[in-house]
C-alpha cells in the first residue's frame, strides 16, 4: 500500500502479462532527485521470483518463436503509435524519476520511437540469403531467435536503454526478462503496459525487479540464453564474465570517458555550445556525454567561450539534478580533489542549492582547466556536468592522451579541417568518432556500441548489428536433382 509520502503505488513485478503480488520484504526507496521525495518502492526480488518469470517465458517462447516476423512486428507498429499518443506521460515520468529537464526527456522517449520504427523494419533485414553452390544443390540460411534473453538496464535512460533491446529482441522471435535500474524501475512498468495494450501476448516481455542479487541470479539461471547489460564498467566486466562463464551469450556495455579534441581552427562559437552542451546536457549523465577536452594549442578564446555558454546552464531550469546525494558528493569531490592537485576552476558547480528544491541533488557545470593525464579527474569517469580540459601542444599529443583512456565510448574533434578530422577519426580509440559534434550517438539503423573497457563482447546492441546478438544462424544444404553425380558435396 503506497504511504503519504509515497506519490506512486509500490514497484511489482511484471509475470506472464500481470503485475504480481511481490513476495519479498526488502525494498529500496525509489527517491526523486528533483527534490529528495520518495515516489515509490521497489522490491529486492528472490532467486524463485526469477525462476517463475523465466518459466512463463520460456512458455511464451514456444508459441512466439513460431509466429511469423511480420506478425510480431505489427505489435511494434501499434507500441510506437501509443508512445507517440502518451509522450508527454511517458517523458514527465522519465523526468520524474530521473530528474532530466522535460526536453532532454521528450528527446528520450522520441529516441525509443525511432528505436521501435527500427525494429518494425526488421523484416525487410532478416531474409537469410540462398545459393546454388553445386549442381542441383542450395545453401540456405536462416536467422532463428535464441529463447528467453535477460537485459539489465542502468538509470540514465529509463526509457531509451530498454528501448534498445526490447523491440529488437522481441521482433526477431525471443522473449524477455528485464531487470529495470532499482533508482528508476517505473518507466519500464509503463513500457509493458503500453506493449500489452499494443498486442504483446503475455509472458513475451517479463519484469523481474531487483539489484545485484538478481543480476547474478540472471547470470547463472541456466534457462536464460542470452544476457545484455548497460551499466559501468565495473559491473559490465562482471556480469561478462559471469554470464559467459555459464555459457550464455553475453554482451556488457560498460561505462565511458569521452575525449573531446579541439584543435585551433575550430569554430568558436558552434564548438563552444557543442562542448558545452555534450558536458552538462541530461547533468552530465550520459555515456555520450564529454568528460575531458583535450585543448590544443591556441585556443583560450574557445575556452573562454564555453565558460560563458557553461554559465547559462542554470541547475533548476535548463539543467536537471544528479540522480542520487551520493553521486552529488562524488561529483564534487573529485572537482574538490582536483582543484587541491593544482587545477583551476574556471566554472564551479558546487554547493548548489536550488531554491524551493533544496533537498534535490544538483551540481552546478563546472569546468576545470590545467588538468594533467594523472589526475583523478582526468582518468576516471565522473558522470557529473563537468570538464576536465587537459593542455596539449599537438594533435599527436591529444590522441595519446584520449588512446592511454581504458575507455572507448565515444570521441570528438573539432575543426574546420577536413583532413585534420580524417586523421582524428583513423587515430583515436573509440567505437563512436565526432566531427564537429559532441555527442555521437549513431541514428538507427547504425548501431550504438564503444570498443576497449566500454563495451564487452563482440557486435553491437542495436541497429543492424542487433540482428547477429538476438538470433542463431541455421545453414541449411539441399539437394533436389537425384540424378546428378555424386561429386563434392552433391
Ligand atoms: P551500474 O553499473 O551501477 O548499474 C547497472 C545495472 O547493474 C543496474 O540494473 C544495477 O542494479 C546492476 N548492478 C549494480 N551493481 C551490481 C553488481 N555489483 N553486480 C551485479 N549487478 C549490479 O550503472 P548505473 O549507475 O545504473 O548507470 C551508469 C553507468 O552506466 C555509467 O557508467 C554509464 O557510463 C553507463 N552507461 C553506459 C552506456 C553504454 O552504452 N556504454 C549507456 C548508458 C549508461
Amino acid at each position: 500500500m503506497p504511504t503519504l509520502t509515497m506519490k506512486y503505488p509500490e514497484v511489482k513485478n511484471y509475470v506472464g502479462g500481470k503485475f504480481v503480488p511481490n513476495t519479498t520484504d526488502k525494498f529500496l526507496d525509489v527517491i526523486s532527485p528533483i527534490d529528495g521525495s520518495i515516489l515509490s518502492k521497489v522490491p529486492l526480488s528472490s532467486k524463485e521470483d526469477l525462476n517463475q518469470a523465466v518459466i512463463v517465458a520460456k512458455k511464451a517462447f514456444e508459441t512466439w518463436s513460431k509466429t511469423p516476423i511480420k506478425e510480431r512486428v505489427q505489435v511494434f507498429f501499434r507500441y510506437k503509435t501509443l508512445l507517440e499518443k502518451h509522450m508527454l506521460e511517458l517523458s514527465q515520468l522519465v523526468q520524474e524519476e530521473n530528474g532530466k529537464t522535460l526536453d532532454e526527456a521528450r528527446a528520450e522517449v522520441e529516441k525509443s520511437i525511432e528505436l521501435t520504427e527500427f525494429a518494425c523494419s526488421l523484416p525487410q533485414l532478416v531474409g537469410g540469403e540462398i545459393l546454388e553452390v553445386s549442381r542441383g544443390v542450395e545453401c540456405r540460411t536462416d536467422h532463428y531467435p535464441i529463447g528467453v534473453v535477460a537485459c539489465i538496464v542502468p538509470f540514465n535512460f529509463p526509457s531509451m536503454v530498454p528501448n534498445w533491446t526490447i523491440p529488437n529482441a522481441i521482433a526477431l522471435g525471443n522473449t524477455m526478462i528485464l531487470k529495470p535500474s532499482e533508482s528508476v524501475p517505473l518507466s519500464s512498468l509503463r513500457i509493458v503496459e503500453l506493449l500489452k495494450e499494443a498486442g504483446l501476448p503475455d509472458g513475451v516481455l517479463n519484469i523481474v525487479n531487483g539489484d545485484r542479487e538478481i543480476v547474478e541470479a540472471i547470470c547463472d539461471h541456466p534457462g536464460i540464453e542470452a544476457v545484455s547489460f548497460v551499466g559501468s564498467t565495473k559491473v559490465a566486466k562482471i556480469v561478462y564474465a559471469r554470464a559467459s562463464s555459464n555459457y550464455k551469450r553475453a554482451l556488457a556495455l560498460g561505462g565511458a570517458k569521452n575525449h573531446l579534441i579541439v584543435l585551433p581552427d575550430a569554430h568558436p562559437s558552434m564548438t563552444a555550445s557543442n562542448v558545452t552542451a555534450s558536458m552538462s546536457g541530461c547533468a552530465g549523465q550520459r555515456c555520450m556525454a564529454a568528460s575531458a577536452m583535450v585543448a590544443v594549442g591556441a585556443v583560450d578564446h574557445i575556452i573562454e567561450q564555453i565558460c560563458a555558454e557553461a554559465k547559462k546552464v542554470i541547475p533548476g531550469e535548463n539543467l536537471g539534478p544528479v540522480i542520487s546525494k551520493a553521486a552529488k558528493e562524488r561529483i564534487e569531490n573529485y572537482i574538490t580533489e582536483a582543484e587541491k592537485q593544482g587545477a583551476k576552476i574556471l566554472v564551479d558547480g558546487r554547493n548548489y542549492v536550488v531554491k524551493g528544491k533544496e533537498n534535490g541533488f544538483y551540481v552546478g557545470p563546472t569546468v576545470i582547466d590545467f588538468v594533467t593525464p594523472t589526475m583523478s579527474v582526468a582518468k576516471e569517469e565522473i558522470f557529473g556536468p563537468v570538464i576536465s580540459i587537459i593542455r596539449a601542444k599537438d594533435v599527436d599529443e591529444a590522441l595519446a592522451i584520449e588512446n592511454a583512456n581504458p575507455y572507448g565510448n565515444a570521441a570528438a574533434v573539432f575543426t574546420q579541417s577536413g583532413a585534420m578530422a580524417r586523421y582524428v577519426i583513423d587515430r583515436a580509440s573509440a567505437g563512436m568518432i565526432g566531427v564537429n559534434i559532441g555527442v555521437p550517438v549513431p541514428r538507427e539503423p547504425f548501431s550504438f556500441g564503444g570498443w576497449n573497457d566500454s563495451k564487452f563482447g563482440v557486435g553491437d546492441l542495436t541497429g543492424k548489428s542487433s540482428i547477429e546478438f538476438w538470433t542463431k544462424l541455421k545453414k541449411t544444404t539441399t539437394k533436389w536433382n537425384a540424378e546428378a553425380k555424386t561429386n563434392w558435396m552433391s
